[in-house]
């Protein structure tokens, strides 16, 4: 009997970014992809319960502060209020270093492309103990002109990164990025610093690939970057809303109503549903009803991990990715459906 292969050792990990979830749905995808980031104190209430459970293990938190709207506030968590009434704080290094997390990230406001003042800032600052900090990008950071400012900011600063990416939707919607990410990737291996993408999308999977430490791709779409207002139509028209379901062989998500055309899906959580990824071809005037989207979640993380085990398992992972890339593209063509840009332009 031959032993089963490992991966090479310089491959990352793709693990799920939940929003709010249940304690059952983290552990579930925990398990499944063999971590889970939470998110924002949502995320650290779980992560609590799990601990008291004796749970807590490939559990890892991402702050969220940038999903604070406003002056920030002082959360209120149990155990967690300042002492000093006249200097409320919430230490979220601290908090996350006493959890005996494996990673503890910095907090990281949202930095607007070019304020070259508030990234430094977030990479010079000192901390009691081993951080990641985290950069809260727009997409326009990896663009062109300032992906270069960016990585010799990285390279001065030698530090490990948590990076989300911002944007109204896609944050990597140019070839242009898809190279400005590639050249953060290069940096990490080059300096053996970590890089972790937090609350990205599929492109994490060739990201782990190529030098990350670590991939946590979101389940929804609200999780699979970090959105900014989105304008209303102009003839005031609301448009259906359907479940978005990640489809393994588009190696990426697809709205309920465009199911129809394409492979169906036979993972535990569809084969015990019966009806396969038709339930998901359904349309509502308002959002989606939030046991549809528990359902779809579901199903997500079922085909996603999938997927990821398929790559990471397989003797020649990049090998594997590259045949599983031009699969979807295939597909996207036959279907006419827009494949997204790091599909056709990774190499
Ligand atoms: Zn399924």
């Amino acid at each position: 009997m031959s032993t089963p292969r490992r991966p090479p050792r310089s491959l990352g990990r793709v693990q799920a970014y939940l929003g709010r979830c249940t304690t059952g749905e983290a552990v579930i995808n925990r398990d499944l992809f063999g971590g889970v980031t939470l998110q924002g104190l949502h995320g650290l209430r779980t992560a609590r319960a799990l601990q008291r459970a004796g749970e807590l293990h490939g559990v890892d938190l991402d702050p969220a502060a940038y999903l604070a709207r406003g002056k920030p506030k002082t959360p209120v968590v149990e155990g967690q209020l300042g002492f000093d009434l006249e200097l409320p704080y919430f230490d979220w290094v601290e908090t996350q270093a006493e959890l005996g997390l494996r990673v503890v990230r910095t907090a990281g406001p949202r930095i607007r492309t070019s304020d070259l003042d508030v990234l430094k800032a977030e990479l010079d600052r000192d901390y009691p103990v081993p951080v990641s900090v985290t950069l809260v990008l727009d997409g326009g950071w990896l663009g062109s002109k300032n992906s270069g400012i960016l990585a010799e900011q990285l390279r001065a600063a030698d530090r490990d990164v948590s990076l989300v990416l911002g944007a109204p939707f896609d944050p990597l919607d140019s070839t242009l990025k898809v190279a400005g990410l590639r050249r953060l990737l290069r940096w990490s291996v080059r300096t053996n610093r970590k890089l972790e993408l937090l609350r990205t999308g599929p492109i994490g999977i060739p990201a782990i690939a190529a030098g990350a430490k670590l991939a946590a791709i979101g389940l929804s779409t609200s999780t699979r970057h970090l959105g900014g207002p989105v304008a209303r139509r102009a003839d005031g028209v609301k448009p259906k809303r359907s479940p978005q379901v990640f489809v393994p062989k588009l190696l990426h998500w697809q709205r309920g109503s465009a199911l129809s055309r394409l492979p169906d899906c036979g993972c535990p959580a569809c084969a015990q549903a019966g009806s396969g990824l038709r339930r998901f071809d359904v349309a509502f005037d308002s959002a989606v009803p939030a046991g549809v989207r528990a359902a779809a979640r579901e199903h997500d993380a079922h085909a996603l991990s999938s997927v990821v085990h398929a790559v990471t398992g397989a003797a020649d992972p990049k090998e594997e990715l590259a045949r599983l890339r031009l699969d979807a593209q295939e597909l996207a063509a036959e279907v006419d459906i827009v494949a997204p840009k790091w599909l056709t332009s990774w190499d």
